[in-house]
């Protein structure tokens, strides 16, 4: 059955059983923002908001019957809710703060919990010192004392996210700790949720990437692979509690905790993220990861719009394959980030259409510095607003880029039809440092 049957008949059983399926576009304004007065739980995306809404639109776990709509307040409780990844329909409610480092009974796990096998980092940095192990990868008994405790914390902190789901935040909620993993499921809703700090206890060290070696960290807040019609909303995701700039340098190299913010991988496809704040962390948002995944053709449409992506030091985003909608985000790079490294990340097929998005930059960064290009060939962009001040990143792109880079054309070879009213980008820059992220719905 394809996605748009099953799509309208859930509808059609929804509206048998006398369920209100009500959008967004319908809501009355309310002002805090600071509280949500009506239910969100069996919202679905209205009809003309992005990717997300073609092919039948994004339903999530709005039919979700009595018996599977959940309030849940610790680890696992969430577990049980979510019930394996099941496709069961169901609405999932997070109250207060859920840490997934946290045992059965309850008890906080930390790093020295899942260390198994005699892994110590003290051990690992002695065994793979470049300086006497070379640049092999690692490999005898602390690399795989250090797979068998990452192992440990996986199956703690990764959690499957069904087809048919719905995970809604009540006020304040908080889940700390824990990646979200969306695997081939259809139709999954995310709204006025607060992600935090997915924390790798056990980085792995790679000689071999980018010349001088990097550390390779395990886990993305949000990791859609493969998965479809996926509307996240409202959400804020950041590495609040542990940020990488405070760790310490091994190798010559930070030793970064964490990956990605949200990442859309795997021929995942028809996505929308709206109404949220990416901040304080390194690697925001890839879609698409690997030049040769061409099994992503095709795939990967993803709409973005008025999110706030502040201090993320590249990937907001970075795209391969993808056509990707960005309009009316709200770019805000910190005086203090002297890592920043760039925002428009250009690779591989990707056909990024970007229209009026606005850039708050201390004055060491420049224009050029806001499109990377690897592989690419195409940026769209109109109504780009830099401090302020209109510009145009294609013109500044070729004029500014090094040697190594092709030159980008303005063609990307389609033309977004799915989207609500597109904003000046001066107005989105309000409206989204007013609006966006968790607790802030109205
Ligand atoms: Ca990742």
């Amino acid at each position: 059955m394809s996605h748009r049957r099953r799509g309208l008949s859930l509808v059609a059983l929804a509206g048998m059983l006398g369920l209100a399926l009500s959008t967004p576009a319908g809501a009355e304004p309310h002002d805090a923002g600071r509280d949500i007065s009506r239910d969100i739980s069996r919202d679905t995306l209205a009809a003309d908001d992005g990717w997300a809404a073609a092919d039948g639109g994004t339903t999530g776990g709005s039919t979700a019957d009595a018996a599977h709509v959940f309030t849940v307040r610790d680890r696992s409780e969430l577990v049980r809710a979510l019930d394996g990844g099941s496709d069961t329909p169901k609405i999932i409610r997070i109250a207060g703060t859920i840490d997934a480092n946290t045992a059965d009974d309850g008890g906080k796990l930390d790093c020295d919990d899942y260390a198994t096998g005699g892994y110590e980092l003290r051990k690992y940095l002695t065994a793979y010192d470049p300086r006497g192990w070379g640049s092999a990868r690692p490999s005898g008994p602390q690399e795989e004392a250090r797979q068998a405790s990452a192992a440990k914390q996986a199956e703690r902190i990764e959690l499957p996210v069904g087809s048919h789901t719905t995970i809604v935040g009540l006020k304040g909620a908080v889940i700390k700790g824990a990646s979200l993993q969306l695997r081939g499921s259809d139709h999954v809703i995310i709204r006025n949720l607060e992600l935090r700090d997915a924390y790798d206890c056990f980085p792995v060290w790679q000689p071999n990437t980018g010349g001088l070696g990097d550390w390779k960290t395990a886990y993305d807040n949000i990791w859609l692979r493969g998965a479809t019609h996926v509307w996240i909303d409202h959400v804020t995701i950041s590495d609040q509690g542990h940020p990488d700039e405070d760790e310490p340098t091994y190798f010559g190299r930070n030793h970064l905790r964490h990956d990605g913010l949200l990442d859309i991988t795997n021929a995942s496809d028809l996505v929308t993220v709206s109404w949220s704040r990416f901040a304080d962390h390194d690697k925001g948002l890839l879609i698409g990861n690997g030049d040769t995944a061409t099994g992503d053709r095709g795939k990967l449409r993803v709409t973005l719009h008025h999110n706030q992506f502040e201090n993320v030091v590249q990937r907001a985003p970075r795209v391969r394959f993808g056509q990707v909608h960005l309009y009316n985000n709200r770019y805000v790079v910190p005086a203090d980030a002297h890592d920043y490294r760039y925002s428009l990340g250009i690779s591989t097929e990707s056909a990024v259409y970007a229209e009026n998005n606005a850039f708050t930059t201390p004055g060491h960064i420049e224009v050029a510095d806001l499109v990377k290009s690897w592989n690419g060939t195409a940026l769209h962009q109109t109504g780009t607003l830099f401090n302020g001040y209109p510009v145009d990143l294609l013109a500044i792109h070729n004029a500014y880029n090094s040697g190594s880079e092709r030159d980008l054309t303005a063609d990307v070879g389609w033309t977004p039809t799915l989207h609500q009213k597109i904003d000046s980008a001066v107005r989105a820059d309000r409206e989204v440092a007013r609006g966006a992220g968790a607790g802030r719905l109205r």
